[in-house]
């Protein structure tokens, strides 16, 4: 059964608002229910391939400003692209001195910030209008700290103490301000992030993030042909298959919903009848008869596999290890360990140039019988809260990718019994994905 929700927080993604057909469509969406009164808005996003978003075109403006050229071409799209929009929901809403001031300050020199943020600003102004919601800027009421760090508390208490007094409102996605009134914005894709902030904010019973897709699916469509989607998912899972690459939703969007415990669902505005995928704190209500929510991977890791005969005994042999990479700044991705080797699992994007350096550093350190490092690995993770009560999960995976004579060259299974990640050759990657989807899910 769906249970019924009173109250939603509703994000609009930019190719749900790219232009004045999508902007009714997402409209209707908001309209066809009034437990959804607040809604978050992107900025215009791209209509079809090879289009521009927005907050690209804004960002250009800000550079061609900055090395001293003529911002008006540029600029000039961003006002087609709205003034289409205007026309075509037939509203008489008049950007044109908001157009003009945001094209005089971008010349005149604001920030990277700024510029980026004007295009939710002013997609927020038309939603709000073609709904007839109150208009919030979130400026001064989403906080960013001195150190340009999102602050949670205070947003909490100030977007909150807002938005209830309000029976609805549309608050611009991506962005907020110091506390002095500066812009800053999140990181790219950051209006999912205001979804949530705004859910939690005033409490919401679910927070519906609208999209081009219907939720997660099972693994990479560019790897299995039409994997099925994910119906439920916990945050813990999702977190685990973002980490390895499956991208929808911005990862930080997850956090201010967790604490919450506010339920997540992605939802595809161009087929609103899917019910697309629910992140739910956890499983209790949504229990899932598949042993495997799903698959994701990376390529392009690099293994250093450090051997010393009794290492177990020695007391901080670990600690000296990593204290190779934290002196460098160098961030490693996993550990796996056996009674006499550690390995450290690295991008070869982090390690490349420093290879030499980092072996000898070891080799000081811990005076280890070898030490190798091997590139052109690439990790797949096999996530589902339903291994924990499926005996022999491990001996099929492993089995299907026997199957295919794929070469296992590290296995890992996180304490959780959440997933089991597997090392292979990046040659294999495809292959290990495609075996183990066939054994679990096809
Ligand atoms: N408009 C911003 C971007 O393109 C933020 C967002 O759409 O979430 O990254």
């Amino acid at each position: 059964m769906i249970p019924y929700y009173d109250l939603k927080a509703v994000k609009f993604g930019g190719s749900s608002l790219s232009c004045a057909e999508q902007i009714i469509k997402s409209a209707g969406i908001v309209k066809s229910e009034r437990s959804r009164r607040f809604v978050v808005p992107s900025a215009p996003g791209k209509r079809f391939d090879g289009d521009d978003k927005v907050t690209d075109l804004l960002i250009k403006s800000f550079r061609t400003a900055q090395s001293g050229g003529d911002i008006s071409e540029v600029f000039g799209r961003i006002c087609d692209r709205f003034n289409e929009i205007v026309a075509g929901l037939g509203i008489s809403l008049d950007l044109s001195k908001e157009l003009s001031e945001i094209k005089k300050n971008i010349a005149g020199g604001a920030t990277l910030d700024y510029a980026a943020s004007r295009g939710e600003y002013l997609n927020g102004l038309v939603l709000s209008s073609y709904l007839g919601f109150n208009f919030v800027d979130p400026k001064e009421l989403i906080i960013f700290d001195d150190n340009g760090v999102f602050d949670a508390n205070e947003t909490q208490v100030r977007l909150s103490a807002k938005l209830l007094t309000l029976e609805n409102a549309v608050v611009p996605g991506f962005y907020g301000s110091t506390v002095n009134g500066e812009i800053k914005v999140f990181s790219r894709g950051g209006s999912d992030i205001t979804g949530a902030i705004v859910a939690r904010a005033v409490g919401a019973d679910i927070y519906e993030n609208w999209t081009d897709v219907s939720g997660f699916l099972m693994c990479d469509p560019r790897i299995v042909q039409d994997p099925r989607p994910i119906k439920t998912i916990t945050y813990r899972e999702l977190r685990e298959l973002s980490y390895m690459g499956a991208t929808v939703l911005h990862e930080d969007a997850v956090f201010p919903v967790k604490l919450a415990g506010i339920p997540i669902n992605i939802r595809n505005t161009n087929i609103p009848t899917d019910p697309g995928t629910m992140i739910v704190p956890t499983a209790k209500d949504f229990t899932s008869r598949d042993i495997i929510t799903g698959i994701a991977g990376k390529k392009h890791l690099a293994v250093i596999r450090i051997e010393k005969d009794r290492m177990n005994q020695e007391i901080g042999f670990g600690a000296k290890v990593l204290q190779v990479f934290c002196e460098r700044g160098l961030s490693f991705e996993h550990l796996p360990s056996g009674i006499d080797t550690m390995c450290v699992v690295i991008a070869e994007s982090e390690i490349d140039g420093k290879e030499r350096d980092v072996l000898t550093a070891i080799t000081k350190a811990v005076a280890p019988d070898s030490i190798e490092l091997e590139k052109g690995l690439s990790l797949i993770a096999v996530v589902g809260r339903g291994m924990i009560n499926a005996p022999g999960t491990a001996s099929r995976i492993f089995s299907a990718i026997a199957k295919e004579n794929v070469n296992i060259r590290m296995i890992d299974q996180g304490s959780s019994e959440l997933n089991i990640i597997i090392g292979v050759d990046q040659e294999e990657f495809e292959t290990t994905i495609k075996a183990i989807y066939k054994e679990f899910c096809a």
